[in-house]
Order: structure tokens, then sequence, then C-alpha cells
């Protein structure tokens, strides 16, 4: 490709108004445009790299058996009622419209109801299955904070497949499958990814996982073992009950409970600068309300923080989960929010793992301005229920048993699925058995972000330059930079020759051509699109017969004889 024929003229001056990176090197390397909230334009450098990216998952969808179809991104009102979710598929994610017949539409945010529809009347026998079906296809999702750019869009790419099977046995072979072929596809473009499972299935093993690759403009937050492959979203990551740091109880003996004064103190912050502790031997208590419509006592050790997913889902405590409200508090313990202790508490006591493994350790006395050293369980409170209330630390041991946590944002750019036959049951999609009886077929379903994909994979591959591609996804692999091409023949004709030579041998190359522009300028402009390759052609080097090869990412650069350099590409891309 020739640059002039490109709208990359003015890379540098493209405004950017976003913090997030990615979505700022999209912009000013020219991959996409806005048109409206959350809806881009792919430009013709952008676009290639989607390409690349497709192109990555077709081989590894293929090549996993799955086969490709392309689903209609207008899908009638119908098929939604009769799997119940025209009314509420995730808030309001749904755009509806009608068509001049007043009949209702949407523009799928996602595809199982026309995939169930269409194996409902193309499958008849379980000798079919089982089979897997994907497409590469338009999303819309009216979504509430279109942001990041194509990171969270409400127009974007998915690859989505769907399973069905005859059998639980068969879906779960399909899942491996796809677990196996999403960890290949991540790998191929050079992303650092974690699995993680986004519910814990009751029967063991989980029936959905995300795959996280992990970014600082991540919205999740992955809980990880720098040992083991655990992985979990911080929402969901159980912690290990007691903490590896807890003090055994036969060093410890109990002191005499005393009481501190402790005026104006209001957070654990302000009682560990005023005593001078620990905040790791304090236990803060949270008020909550209670299932039965009473309030519930929540402890933690000083230093954790309450994951209220997880206590709601206990059954002392009320679902939605709500705290107590200062004036209920006032009435029920008749102190403020900053003095709350365990000691004479009339409510049952739900305490954390950590804070139940505490001794000698500080509380609130219930009454304002007034804490308690030395407070033991059992002796001076006793606790209802030991239970797991709050998030993960970094430096936790890991819930498998090995390693420690760490904690870093991360992307989801793919999320795999055993749906079962939520669908099936709904919209009665069956074929028949080895016996000619009617079965029900069990479904997977599988997405994975390809639009967000790019984004993602800039997140983990830049630098102060700009993007620095791997070689798997680049726009071009090569750019090839004449420097004033048009006051020397010489320096014309060898870019011309080796161009010519470079495409004819299938090269992904660009050259950049734009004459009124200053070599600076194309330098820093190819940085910017991060073209793994470059060779810069000047009437200097060549009067020594030399060209200037630079490698992206490295930044090594060395002059490669001019005769020499298409041998020297030949072997180094
Ligand atoms: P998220 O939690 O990020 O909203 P989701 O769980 O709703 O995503 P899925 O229904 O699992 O998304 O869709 C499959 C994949 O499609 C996601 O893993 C993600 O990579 C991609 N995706 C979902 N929503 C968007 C979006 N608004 N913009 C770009 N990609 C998206
Ligand atoms: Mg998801």
């Amino acid at each position: 490709m020739r640059a002039s024929n490109y709208t990359i003229a003015t890379l540098k001056e493209t405004p950017v108004d976003t913090e997030v990176i990615s979505h700022q090197l999209m912009l000013r390397a020219g991959l996409i445009r806005k048109l409206a909230s959350g809806i881009y334009t792919w430009l013709p450098v952008g676009l290639r790299v989607l390409h690349k990216v497709e192109h990555i998952i077709r081989q590894e969808m293929d090549a996993s058996g799955a086969q490709e179809v392309m689903l209609p991104l207008v899908q009638p009102a119908e098929l939604w009622i009769e799997s119940g979710r025209w009314q509420q598929y995730d808030e309001g994610l749904l755009l509806k419209f009608q068509d001049r017949h007043q009949r209702d539409f949407c523009f799928g945010p996602t595809h199982e109801e026309v995939i169930t529809d269409l194996a409902r009347t193309e499958l008849r026998s379980h000798k079919q299955l089982p089979v897997n079906y994907y497409q590469i296809q338009t999303k819309f999702r009216d979504e509430i904070r279109p942001r990041f750019g194509v990171l969270r869009a409400r127009e974007f790419l998915m690859k989505d497949a769907y399973s069905f099977h005859a059998t639980q046995q068969s879906l779960e072979e399909t899942y491996q499958i796809m677990h196996d072929t999403y960890s290949r596809i991540l790998q191929r473009m050079q992303l650092d990814f974690r699995v993680v499972q986004a519910d814990s299935g009751s029967i063991g093993g989980s029936s959905s996982m995300e795959f996280h690759v992990l970014a600082e403009s991540g919205e999740d937050t992955i809980a990880f073992s720098n040992e083991s492959n655990f992985a979990a979203n911080i929402e969901m990551a159980a912690t290990l009950a007691p903490p590896a740091e807890t003090e055994k109880p036969v060093a410890i003996k109990p002191v005499a409970i005393k009481e501190v004064a402790t005026p104006g103190v209001k957070t654990i912050a302000e009682l560990v600068a005023l005593l001078k502790i620990s905040e790791k031997k304090t236990i803060k208590t949270l008020i909550a309300k209670a299932e039965d419509g009473g309030l519930v006592a929540l402890v933690l050790r000083g230093d954790h923080q309450l994951n209220h997913l997880k206590a709601e889902k206990l059954p002392q405590v009320a679902s939605p989960f709500a705290l107590a409200s200062e004036d209920e508090i006032k009435q029920a313990l008749g102190c403020g929010t900053g003095s709350i202790g365990p000691v004479g508490l009339k409510m049952p006591i739900l305490a954390d793992h950590s804070a139940a493994a505490l001794h000698n350790f500080t509380a609130g006395a219930n009454q304002t301005g007034i804490h308690l050293a030395n407070v033991n369980w059992d002796r001076d409170a006793s606790i209802t229920r030991v239970c797991d209330l709050r998030y993960l630390v970094e430096g936790d041991p890991s819930p498998d048993g090995q390693g420690i946590i760490q904690l870093k944002k991360g992307i989801e750019v793919g999320h795999i699925f055993q749906l079962g036959d939520k669908y099936s049951q709904a919209m009665d999609a069956r074929v028949l058995d080895d016996q000619g009886k009617a079965i029900l077929m069990k479904m997977g379903c599988y997405g994975m972000g390809v639009s967000r994909l790019v984004a993602a994979i800039i997140e983990q591959h830049h630098d102060d330059h700009g993007i620095i591609w791997p070689h798997t996804v680049a726009p071009f692999t090569l750019s090839l930079i004449p420097v004033n091409a048009h006051q020397s023949e010489d320096v014309s004709k060898t870019t011309e020759q080796l161009y010519q030579q470079l495409l004819e041998s299938n090269f992904d190359v660009l050259l950049d051509n734009r004459p009124a522009l200053r070599p600076g300028v194309k330098f820093a402009d190819a940085e910017l699109l991060g073209i793994p390759h470059r060779v810069i052609i000047g009437d200097k080097g060549l009067k020594r017969g030399m060209v200037e090869y630079t490698c992206r990412r490295t930044g090594a650069t060395q002059d490669v004889s001019a005769d020499e350099i298409f041998a020297f590409l030949s072997a180094t891309i």
C-alpha cells in the first residue's frame, strides 16, 4: 500500500479526549473515528488489523471443528418473546424498532434465539450432533455507559459460537475444546491473559469462564496466584481460612481487656494512628439489615474490605444488601458508626475468618469516643458464625492452596458458557435420541470481542511513541520510507524496485510516499502506527550502498547493504 492513498496525513494532530491509552492511540494512528456515542468507523489501517484478528479467530475456530455461518443482524421480536427475554434482557441493552407493518424487531445484541430457532428446524437426530456454529458479526447493545472507544462500544464486532449436544458429556467436551481454542487465539495475539472462573457451578467444575487480558484500563479486578493457574474475578474469589499470617493460638496469652479513650476517632486509619497499633490487630464492625427485618453485625479485620455480594448470600443477611443507617445504629446501640464493637452487642455476629482468628485485638466499645483493647473471642464476645465476608487482597494465600495472590485489572475479551437446556427448553428445540424419543438439546455458547481485542492488544503492546503490533496482527509488517525521493532518482528507483519485489513476495508493505512531509514526521508516524519493521532509504546511505533497518520493538537500528536488504528482510520477517 502507498501511504499517500491512506487517510493518515494528520496523525499527530488528531484530537484525543480520553485517558485510555488504546483509545488515544487508535485515534491518533488513524485506526478509527467516532460517529456517535459508542459507534465507530474503521479506517483502512484499523480495518487491516481487525481483519488480521478475525483471520486468527477463523483459523482456530475452523480447526476446532466449528462451522461458520452468518445470522441476521435484525431479529424479530417473536423469538425474544418465546425465550422470555424481550422484556428483561439486561436492562435496556436491546435496541428495538418497528418495520413499516408495525412489527417489532431488535438489533441483535447476541444470537441465542436465532441460532436455537435454526437448530430446531434443521437438526432432527442425535446423529447430527454435536455441532458448533460460529459467526463474526456486528452486535448492537445500547450500553448505559459506552466508553473507552471500541473497548465498550454500542456497535461492535463479536465472534459468537453456539454448540448443540445430545448429552452433557458431549457439551463438556466442546466446552473444553473452546477453552483451548480461545487460549490459542489469545496466545497467537501475544496477549498476557488469565482464564477466570465466572461462577463456581454447584456440581463442581465451572459452567462459565471469562478470558481476561491484563491491563490498567480493565473494568474488572482479577485475583490470581503467582504459582498456580488459579484466577478469579475479585467479586467471586473465595478467601482461605484462616490466612497464613494468623498467629498460632498456643503462642498467645489473653491479656486483661481495657478501655481506651479515642475521642473523635471514626475510622480504622484514625484509630491506628492514635494508638500506634497495626491495622491487622483491629477489627471493624458493620451493622447491616438482617433477613428477618432486624440487624446483624458483620465483623472484619481492620485492613479488610467487606464484599457485600458474599454477605448477601448468607442466610442471616438481607438481600439485596443494605447497611443500617446512622439513625438505626444510634437507636439500637446508642453510639456512632466509628465506635461499634462486638462486646455486649445484642444481635447475631457474623465474623470473617481472619477477624475470627484474632487475639488481644482492639474494637469499638459501643460508646462514642471509646475503644476496647485486648478483646478476645469467647471470653469477651461470641461469634454466631464464622464465614467468608471480604475481598481478597494482594499477599493473601491463593484459595487453591498454591502461591500468593496478586491483583490486576482485566479486560474481558471472551466468555464461554455451558447453557444446558435453558434456550432449548424455552424454544422447544429437540432431536430424536437412539430410542426415537424427542430429547432437548444441550447448548453451549462462546463469545469473543473481536473489535475489543484490537484495543486490548494495544493496551499490552505500546510505548511512549505509539503502538508496537505483534507481527501476527500488524496492519503492515514493514514500512519503506524513502528520504527526499523527489530530489534523488537513486532513492526513488531503489525504493520502487524494493517495493515491487516485496509486493511480489507477498509482504504486507507500506510505502510512505507522502511527498510533502519531512522525514522526521514519517519516522514518527511509522512508530505511532506500530509497524514491526522499517527500512529507510536515503541518498547519503545509498552513496555507501547502504539502507537503514530498524526493529520497532527493540529500537535496534543497523545498516544493511542495499543489494542484500531483500534477502535480509526475507530472513528477518
Ligand atoms: P461486559 O461484561 O464487558 O459487558 P458481557 O459479559 O456483557 O461483557 P458477553 O455477553 O459475554 O459480554 O459477550 C461476549 C464478548 O463480547 C465479551 O467477552 C466482550 O469481549 C465482548 N463485548 C461485550 N460487550 C461489548 C461492548 N459493549 N463493546 C465491545 N465488546 C463487547
Ligand atoms: Mg461476559
